[in-house]
């Protein structure tokens, strides 16, 4: 078996399927994946039917990088005639007199600098256009047409697929056990032999805490056990993606949801409500806890969209302290580049992928990421107060 490769993907999930693919695309057969479970495993963060991607964001290191994400994406739906991703539209909503009505606002500025159109709703406008939505308080909302929803589950396979179709390797059930940075390249050892190559790419997501331990740059990384639940509801024409967005609430935890896609059924989750666990000690048991604030909350606000509860899903966050990207080269060993997406990557797994296949090959990329070095304070400060609301 081959052994020497010019770039090796340590961790085949959402974003290092996305490398895959945009290093097969330069590379052809001389990238190697590395993946410790079988491919669609739902051990991570990215095996799921969807996931959010939208251009509404509350800062500019993200409204800059949103449309390429999309531009990434369909070039992998070029290639394949899969469709990957669904503008279904989105909200981002609060109560009009609410506490939270100015983290809504941030984001109508983002944007506004951005130049990403939206349109600003009230309580009438906003249930005129989405009767699903109700409150006894004023409403408001931010409606962007772009957003919606990016198949995960079908964005890992194509990735995946399509890069073996262009020549790399990839190997399931392959769990990395060292990785040893030399001074022309990075050794990694495995339970089926050591591989080489001149660079190594972590997207090891809950697991990339003891791996960059392991070459002595630990990040202060929290892993937490987050939920989605799927409501088989009876009202499917009124929750189609022709008919209701994506919804983000902004509440002291943001509540989110889909249309029905996937399931035969509508998909809710409380953000970034998990406790914080490890790999090793998450389990798959929802937590009821959180299933009643739920069940509850959406009987308020959203009632049709419930129904009897097809599955809750439990899955794994990955959080920088200030809820950032991590994306970039290690300072001491500038051959490992490390991407972790901070519970809300997905929706850029494949413009994280392309981004790594130019900073793996050329050593730099067009796009600014500055924000999410390896060495910020968030990431090097011991008394970096962490705040994960976004
Ligand atoms: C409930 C939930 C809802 C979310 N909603 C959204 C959303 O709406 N929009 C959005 O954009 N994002 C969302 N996210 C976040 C997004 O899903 C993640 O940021 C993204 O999927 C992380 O991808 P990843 O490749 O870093 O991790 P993963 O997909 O977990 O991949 C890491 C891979 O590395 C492998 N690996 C680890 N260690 C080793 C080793 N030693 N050897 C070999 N392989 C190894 C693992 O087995 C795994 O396959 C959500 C996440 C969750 C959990």
């Amino acid at each position: 078996m081959r052994t020497e490769f010019a770039t090796i993907v340590l961790g085949c999930g959402g974003i290092g399927s996305g490398a895959l693919y945009w290093l097969s695309r330069r590379l052809g057969g001389d990238v190697l994946g590395l993946e410790q479970f079988r491919l669609d495993h739902d051990r991570g963060g990215s095996q799921d039917h969807s996931r959010i991607i939208r251009l509404m964001y509350h800062d500019a290191k993200y409204t800059r990088l949103a449309p390429h994400s999309y531009t990434a994406w369909e070039a992998v739906e070029e290639e394949s005639d899969v469709p990957l991703v669904l503008r279904c539209g989105g909200v981002e909503i609060t109560h009009a007199q609410g506490p939270f009505r100015e983290d809504v606002e941030n984001y109508a500025r983002a944007m506004d600098a951005a130049g990403v159109a939206y349109e600003r709703l009230d309580h009438d406008e906003l249930t005129h256009r989405f009767p699903q939505f109700q409150s006894d308080q004023e409403m408001m909302a931010l409606y962007e047409p772009q957003a919606g929803l990016v198949d995960a589950g079908k964005g890992m396979a194509v990735h995946q697929i399509l890069a073996r179709g262009r020549g790399a390797t990839i190997l399931e059930e392959c769990p990395v056990q060292a990785i040893h940075p030399g001074p022309d390249g990075v050794q990694v050892e495995t339970a089926r032999g050591t591989f080489r190559a001149q660079r190594l790419v972590v997207t090891a997501g809950a697991w990339t805490q003891q791996l960059l331990a392991s070459v002595g740059r630990p990040l202060p990384l929290t892993v937490t056990q987050e939920q989605v639940t799927y409501y088989a509801t009876p009202h499917l024409k009124e929750f189609s993606p022709k008919r209701f967005p994506i919804f983000i609430w902004k509440e002291e935890k943001d509540i989110y949801g889909f249309p029905v896609y996937g399931q035969v059924a509508t998909k809710a989750g409380i953000d970034a409500a998990g406790p914080p666990v490890t790999p090793e000690t998450r389990t798959f048991q929802p937590d009821p806890v959180r299933e009643r604030i739920l069940d509850e909350w959406l009987a308020a606000h959203i009632p049709r969209f419930l129904g009897p509860k097809l599955a809750t899903k439990t899955c794994l966050y990955t959080l920088p302290p200030d809820r950032d990207f991590v994306l970039g080269p290690l300072p001491e060993h500038p051959a490992i580049l490390v991407a972790v997406g901070a519970g809300h990557g997905y929706k850029f797994a494949s413009l994280l992928g392309r981004i790594l296949s130019q900073l793996a090959l050329d050593g730099s990329t067009e796009h600014d990421i500055s924000a999410f070095r390896v060495d910020r304070p968030a990431l090097t400060d011991p008394n970096y107060v962490p705040a994960h609301r976004i």
